[in-house]
Formats: structure tokens, sequence, C-alpha cells
């Protein structure tokens, strides 16, 4: 592969192709893997920032050792910030008590995410930084905070980081994509879950050489001054038409199998949908909201007939509008999207982490879980797939995405290594509007995002069921990408580059 300035321009054979560029910096990749580079559909920058720099949940066990690690980690004087805690997981599932948590905290403001981000356990003396959370739909004087109690608390939290806090979970997140071969992410930022502060610091920060692109969403309403100001994407992301199935709070047609009362929250109906479609495909803006149950797809589905009345199919289309999660979606919903050329902005890792017949799906919906996240089925409709972390929600590790997207739990849900790959990467890239059919591959006339992998230890089969090492020789005829077998440990990244520019290398 030759890349002049930015661009890729030749590739083709080694011998030729070094006598067609002699001047050429040679870069030997000595049996390394080079590949389009990742994007990543949808993260949280600062909060995985944070993450990364702070107190991690993801490996306690029970509540003991949740307030244990409180213990630990409390500074006086500071926020202390702590996500990923999972009951679902637990030896026991019991959760602390507020009364526990105060006294773990020793007074300190504490915020403790549970993996989905859709709830948190508080302090006392975080609530009382903001005494009207208590008067919040979702409010609990003992368990964790839901629904707009909890989006009171993340505020809070939020208003209680330094600008240097933020700066350095910021560089913190982008060093971090750039390790894993990342070039690209989408921050869905909001109102209730970043702050347009966040945001512009955060593009400040990626406007820097070096950096990889944020293309930035912004999920609220009636805001195109706000998308013109900062001159993004579209106003998408985590516009939430409900909440997520681990919190209770994605909207379902039916009852949850373990919470028989609740069917979840809505935030938005179908009228308020059909607005912000038209608002933004009039503004020459991307729409688009975060849904998961099929209550909540349903409602969306209705939005979009609503809004094709007013601006007909085609206008719909041309804008490319996407959707988040999308995680309970039957065929004929997808072909209807497809109709309208919708993205789906998924994250296989859900399903490698809540999957199957004992995960917190069948938990929550019974036989409905097999049915969830249908890559096979989407792919097949034509619906636009985008692959993503929802970072701090799962890992900045698109190779496992790949893997997970591959090996869904539900046999004949999951996609070829090639289909799984392109979501990664051409797929993110047109969810975010680039649809030249190069960006996001390794042809000559593409944008030089690549990354090398040190894949060299690896052997593939062949269609012909010979096993050869990895080879990047195009004479070769072996699939194109490593294998993601369960067990085989993924490729680590070696050096990433963006627009012919290195953001990392190992
Ligand atoms: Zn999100």
């Amino acid at each position: 592969m030759a890349v002049t300035g930015d661009t890729v321009v030749w590739v083709g054979q080694d011998g030729p192709g070094r006598a067609l560029h002699p001047g050429a910096e040679i870069v030997d990749l000595d049996g390394a893997f080079v590949a389009p580079a990742f994007v990543d559909a949808h993260v949280h920058a600062t909060a995985t920032g944070l993450h990364l720099s702070g107190l991690d949940l993801t490996t306690v066990h029970d509540g003991a050792e949740l307030l244990a690690a409180v213990r630990d980690a409390v500074r006086p004087g500071e926020v202390l910030i702590a996500h990923g805690w999972d009951e679902t997981t637990w030896t026991s599932p019991r959760i602390p008590s507020r009364a526990e948590i105060d006294a773990a905290a020793e007074g300190a403001p504490v915020y403790l995410s549970r993996v989905d981000v859709h709830s948190a356990l508080v302090s006392t003396a975080l609530v009382d930084l903001v005494p009207e959370t208590r008067d919040a739909d979702g409010w609990s004087a003992e368990g964790p905070l839901t629904r707009d109690a909890h989006h009171h608390a993340r505020k809070t939290v939020r208003a209680a980081i330094s600008p240097a806090q933020r700066h350095r979970a910021q560089d913190a997140f982008l060093r971090h994509a750039a390790e894993h071969g990342i070039v690209s992410v989408h921050e869905c930022a909001g109102p209730d879950i970043s702050g347009e502060a966040d945001l512009t610091d955060l593009l400040a920060l990626a406007a820097e050489p070096g950096r990889p692109e944020v293309v930035a969403y912004w999920g609220e309403r009636d805001a195109t001054d706000l998308a013109r100001r900062h001159g993004l994407r579209g106003l998408a992301g985590d516009l939430f038409v409900d909440g997520a199935l681990g919190s209770h709070t994605a909207c379902l047609r039916e009852p949850y199998t373990d919470d028989t009362g609740s069917t979840g929250a809505r935030y938005l109906d179908a009228d308020a949908i059909a607005e912000h479609l038209v608002t933004c495909t009039e503004a020459g803006l991307q729409a688009g909201f975060h849904v998961i149950g099929d209550g909540g797809v349903t409602e969306v589905v209705r939005g979009f007939q609503i809004a094709e009345k007013t601006v007909g199919q085609r206008a719909l289309a041309a804008r490319g509008h996407r959707l988040e999660h999308l995680e309970m979606i039957d065929t004929e919903q997808a072909a209807l999207l497809a109709g309208w050329a919708v993205s789906a902005s998924m994250q296989p890792r859900f399903d490698a982490l809540w999957g199957g017949d004992n995960g917190m799906y069948a938990t929550r919906l019974g036989e409905r879980a097999p049915a969830l996240n249908p890559f096979a089925m989407l792919a097949a409709t034509g619906v636009v797939l985008a692959f993503g972390s929802d970072s701090p929600v799962t890992p900045l590790e698109p190779w496992e995405s790949v893997r997970a997207a591959i090996h869904h739990h539900t046999p004949g849900s999951g996609l070829s290594a090639r289909a799984a790959f392109n979501a990664h990467t051409r797929g993110g890239h047109r969810a975010a509007g680039v649809n030249d059919g190069m960006t996001g591959s390794l042809t000559p006339g593409a944008p030089a995002h690549y990354a090398i992998w040190d894949a060299a230890e690896l052997v593939v089969a062949t269609s012909d069921s010979r096993v050869q090492r990895w080879s990047t020789d195009p004479r070769s005829r072996v699939p194109a990408l490593p294998p993601l077998d369960p067990g085989v440990p993924a490729p680590t990244c070696l050096r990433t580059v963006r627009g012919g520019r290195t953001l990392f290398e190992a």
C-alpha cells in the first residue's frame, strides 16, 4: 500500500509497488497485519476518561466489596466517581443501602453508576448538593436512583468536576481510542449526559493535530442553534426515547418478565419523534434517538411514518438518520427503517455481556431475549450497521466487538467476520454521513485511515481448508482478517494512522 499525504494512492504487490514509488519511506510490516482503522459509533468521552483514571467497579463481586472499594477510594473534599457495578453478576444480588454508602463515604459526595449508566447509587452528601433530586421521578430513599432523579444526580456530578479534571479525562480518552486502532469516535453528548461546556472542550481538544476525529451528536430537541454553533453532524445519539433493560427502563410492549407490573419508561411519543425528524431533515442535520425496547422501537417507526407525510420519503432518506442500540426490532420494522436509509448504531458486546440462557436479557425478558440484537436480520434487510462500544458501558476494544458480533449467543443472529469488521469501519463512517464508497476501506483514493496490528502468530484457514500464517500479500488469497474464534487472543495495535498522520505508535 502506498500513501501520499493523507490519501491511499496505490495498493498491490510488493515489488511493483516499490518500483512505482522509488523515493518513498518504506515501513516494513514484518508480518504484521494492516487494515482499515476502526470507528466507534457511540462513545461518552469524558465519562470514559474519568473511568480510565478513576475507580472501577466492574470487578466487585458483591455489595460488601463495593463498599470496601468506596471506603478505599474516597478523598475528603472531592466527588468520588465510580462506574460499572452489576448486581446481576454478583454472588449475592443485595445492593448496599444509602446508609451503608454514607458510612463508607464518610460524608463525601459519591456517585456510583451501574454498568448500563441508567441508574446509580449515591451518597446523601451528593443528593444534598441538589435537594430537588428527592422530588424527582425515580427517587429512592434507599436504593439506586433511576430516571429523572438519576439525571439530576448526574448533572450534579458533572458540575462538581473541575475543568482540569475534565481535560485530563478527555485527553486520556482520545489517547486510549488511538491506542486501540480507532481513528474516529461518535460522541453522544447531550444536556442530561455531558453538557455544552464538556462538548466545547472536547471539540477543541479533538481539533489538535494527531487526535482521532470526534463526530459529535447532541441529544436534544429544538437545538438547531446549538448544532450550528458547534458544527455538529446532527441532533442525535442519546436523545432518549426510553432507558435500558438492566435498569427496567427500556420501553416494552409487554411487561418485564421479572417485574410484571412494569413496561419500562418512555420519554418521547411518536408525534415528538416525528417533529424532531422533520426539524432536522429541513435543517440539513441528522436526527437520531436512543431506543432499546420494542415499545420504543414501535414509537420510533410511527414517528418516521408521521414525518414522511410532511417531508416525503426521499428527503428523510437523504439525511441518513440514525438510531442507537435498537436492540428489540422485528423484520417488518427493519424493512421500514431501511427504506428511510436509517443507520443502526449497535453494540455487539451487549449480547456478549447480557445474552444467553442465563444472562440479564433472559432474566428481564424471558422468551423474548434470544431475538435481541439481530445483526444478521438487520444486515440482510438493508439497514446500515455501525458498531461501537457505548463506552464506558463496554470497553474500547473493537476486535472484541467484532468477535461478539460473529459469535452471537443466538444462532443465526451473528455476522460473518467480514460483515462485522465492515460495520466497525466503513459502517461507522456511513452512519456519520460519509457515503463516498471509499472511506473506511484501503483502496486508492480513500483517506489513509489504517491501523497496523500484531497478529503475526495467528494462523488463518483458507477456503480450501489449508492453514496459513497471516499474510498481507493480495496474491495469497487468504481471508483478509485474522481469526477471532473464542479463546484466540485479539490482535494488539502497533500503529494507528488517520489521514496519513500517526496518532499512536507502540
Ligand atoms: Zn450512550
